[in-house]
């Protein structure tokens, strides 16, 4: 055996790579060293190459690359299931209010917990996370060993004094190479021009890290915008010098055709989230035609208060369903474009394809197993629509992040799950008593 731990073979599994081919091994194996994909290929020939390296037995699992959620808002799983059946300003509205009321900073320290959780269990290796405050949660983030870019998010139409030295401050921080410092916008109709030119200027010239903002996720947007500039949303953000490769637009379901060719034209990312999009009623975002404008499109979750889980395989499941529906067209968005969307696309869409999102040699090694001996998932013909249509992120079973082992048989290393879950008991049962108090009394004032 080899002394080194960080050196071990993980083989006999289906290995799953979602390169430029889509190549599969039904034996396989993958080398990894330190946290590199050092080698794959048959299991026989792998093992013969290696006989001295540890051996992680993957038989009857599939061994693929972690699943990239390209947008999510980590702290708001604390407020799951709190504001239903509203519209999207309504939303924004409710939820800010239960924050400001209900919500001290360990409690949304909590909610970012969980998240990450619920995310590891479910396949997830890398996340966009789009928060204010990041520099509260970046430790906890940083400490579960998930793959994360940390848009720190900043807007003045809903907040009086926009938090700009604070976010340089997080920005010019030091941070681990699987934590990536970004920025974000929140939204045009939560921004002012100043605001944007500030960002423009300060964070889109000023500095080379990554940045997203929520794009044309309502109608309303567009409109307000037509009004005040007579130009949509993402006319306006290119007349200022906004859109670039390094921007994930997020949403994007009311652009006109003209807005894609301009996202096309300066190389801007999408994040797809379909179930956010269907549950607060905003739309159904053009994917064919983003697709085929030649737009790099990801996968995203949004936050668990939108959709309402954090598993990334359902919004597959989803997105796939929702183009065919929509153009009443099975043949739209095939579950083997779903997969890679979830993955390499993913990885694209955050410009770290040259790190992750396929199993190639030199890559990070990000890996997920999946159980495939179960009652839903059996038999097997055609293993993406199996992956798209019937896995769900509870048969995740083992996962490593930058060649470190973060879960085991659904154990996760990094984070004391089961002390998690007391906190975030208690804390719900010390919410609910202070809502029924306040309620009591407004009921007792009015009688
Ligand atoms: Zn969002």
């Amino acid at each position: 055996m080899s002394d080194r731990e960080d050196q071990f073979l993980l083989t006999g599994a289906v290995v799953l790579t979602c390169d430029d081919k889509d190549t599969r091994i039904n034996d396989g194996a993958v080398m990894v060293d330190g946290d590199e994909i050092a080698d794959l290929g048959p299991a026989e020939e792998i093992e013969e190459k290696y006989p001295r390296l540890h051996r992680e037995n993957l038989e009857g699992k599939l061994l693929m690359p972690g699943l990239v959620n390209t947008h999510i808002h980590c702290r708001m799983s604390i407020i799951r299931g709190l504001a239903e059946d509203l519209s999207l300003r309504e939303w924004l509205q409710e939820t800010y209010r239960f924050r400001q009321s209900y919500l001290d900073e360990e409690t949304q320290k909590m909610g970012v917990e969980l998240s990450l959780t619920e995310s590891l269990k479910a396949g997830v290796t890398t996340i966009a996370d789009m928060s204010f405050h990041q520099f509260l949660y970046s430790p906890i983030t940083q400490k579960s060993g998930i793959r994360a870019v940390l848009y720190d998010a900043i807007m003045d139409v809903y907040e009086d004094t926009p938090r700009k030295d604070e976010m340089m401050e997080f920005l010019e921080d030091s941070h681990p190479d699987h934590i990536i410092p970004g920025a974000a916008l929140h939204a045009p109709y939560s921004t002012t021009p100043e605001l944007l030119e500030w960002f423009q200027e300060t964070i889109v010239e000023g500095t080379d890290v990554p940045y997203s903002i929520h794009l044309a996720e309502i109608r309303r947007e567009i409109e307000e915008c037509q009004e005040e500039y007579g130009m949509t949303t993402t006319e306006w953000l290119e007349d200022v010098g906004f859109l670039s490769p390094r921007l994930l637009a997020v949403h994007g379901i009311w652009l006109e055709d003209s807005d894609l060719e301009l996202l096309r034209e300066n190389e801007v990312k999408i994040s797809h989230n379909p179930q956010s999009n269907m549950k607060l009623g905003a739309g159904v975002a053009p994917v064919m035609k983003m697709i085929k404008h030649g737009l790099t499109v990801g996968l995203g979750t949004d936050g668990a208060a939108s959709n309402n889980d954090l598993d990334l395989f359902a919004e597959a499941d989803t997105a796939g369903k929702l183009q065919k529906v929509h153009h009443k067209d099975p043949e739209r968005l095939t579950a083997r474009k779903l997969i890679r969307m979830l993955t390499i696309e993913g990885a694209r869409a955050l410009n770290l394809e040259d790190q992750i999102g396929s199993i190639e040699v030199g890559k990070q090694a990000d890996l997920i197993t999946i159980d495939l001996r179960q009652p839903h998932l059996l038999p097997l013909y055609n293993i993406y629509s199996q992956l798209v249509y019937s896995v769900r992120g509870s048969d995740v079973r083992d996962t490593w992040i930058e060649g470190r082992e973060i879960m085991r048989e659904r154990d996760l290393r990094t984070i004391d799950e089961d002390c998690l879950l007391d906190r975030i008991s208690r804390a719900n049962h010390r919410i609910n008593a202070q809502r029924k108090k306040e309620k009591d009394a407004i009921k007792a004032e009015n009688i």
